[in-house]
């Protein structure tokens, strides 16, 4: 049995993961952290895994503490650009022995989405991202958006793509959507959705628009269960579902 703590384990992702995890074969919840607990309980209940759901203020001194404490952690919390990634990785690098899992987005056709957007942009002049979340979310952009627009501008750059063309010079209130590395990034707060994104891509004459919808957030739990499982496996850090899957 791998034994796990659940960060955020009151909130909406880590209730449902304290329930898909200790449903799962070979995994149990021996911790339950929410915002008011103290971190000793994680080694006091032995835990070799810990999984983080709580909010990107939290999130990152969550991290230090358990890989100073010799936990492997599975991140979910959004906010874990490349600036964070950079700290987790200097963490890391003083504890050889820990592993970090960072997923943007822990659904399997959400991962597919962000891969066949990647996979298109080079081959489109203009490419944005629109995401859309139910309005108790209280980050923007979300993790899923960020990472997508990092790996659009990879590919991008990867390909020798010139700048998306864009003549705007006038937009005071910011209409024009957020800039994650160069890539235009929209950010809708309504009810009626979990979690859904678009990627817009348009070329001479022709749009073509990919696009998940989670419409619960059971549509996590196996990448969430997958994740966790695999973690001790994979030195160092690892960001993303891909190679957890077999993707990469
Ligand atoms: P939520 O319902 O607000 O849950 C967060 C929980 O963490 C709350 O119970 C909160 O307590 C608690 N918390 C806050 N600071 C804490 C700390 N320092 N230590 C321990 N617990 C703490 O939010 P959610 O909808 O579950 O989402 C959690 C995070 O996961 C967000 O960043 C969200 O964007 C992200 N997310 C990621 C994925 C993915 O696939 N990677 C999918 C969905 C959501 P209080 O309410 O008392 O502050």
């Amino acid at each position: 049995m791998t034994r796990v703590a659940v960060l955020g384990a009151k909130g909406r992702m880590g209730s449902a993961s304290v329930q898909a995890i200790d449903a799962a074969d070979g995994l149990e919840v021996v911790a339950q952290i929410d915002v008011d607990d103290d971190l000793a309980a994680i080694t006091e209940a032995g835990a070799e895994v810990a999984l983080d759901f709580t909010q990107p203020g939290a999130a990152l001194d969550n991290v230090r503490w358990c890989v100073e404490h010799g936990i492997h952690v599975v991140v979910g919390t959004s906010g874990f650009g490349e600036e964070r990634i950079a700290e987790v990785r200097d963490l890391l690098a003083d504890h050889p022995d820990v592993n970090v899992l960072v997923v943007p987005n822990f659904s399997i056709g959400a991962v597919l989405m962000m891969r066949f957007a990647a996979t298109a942009a080079p081959f489109f002049e203009s490419v944005e991202v629109v995401e859309m979340h139910h309005p108790d979310k209280v980050d923007a952009p979300s993790g899923t958006a960020t990472r997508t627009a990092e790996l659009i501008a990879a590919a991008r750059t990867k390909a020798g793509s010139g700048d998306i063309p864009d003549a705007t010079t006038d937009d005071p209130d910011g209409a024009r959507g957020a800039k994650v590395a160069g890539v235009p990034v929209h950010a809708i707060r309504s009810r009626g959705f979990v979690a859904s994104q678009e990627v817009v891509l348009g070329g001479t004459a022709e749009t073509l628009t990919v696009r998940h919808d989670s419409h619960d957030r059971q549509s996590f739990m196996q990448g969430v269960v997958a994740a966790v499982r695999a973690v001790a496996d994979r030195p160092g850090l690892t960001v993303g579902l891909d190679p957890v899957l077999g993707l990469d």
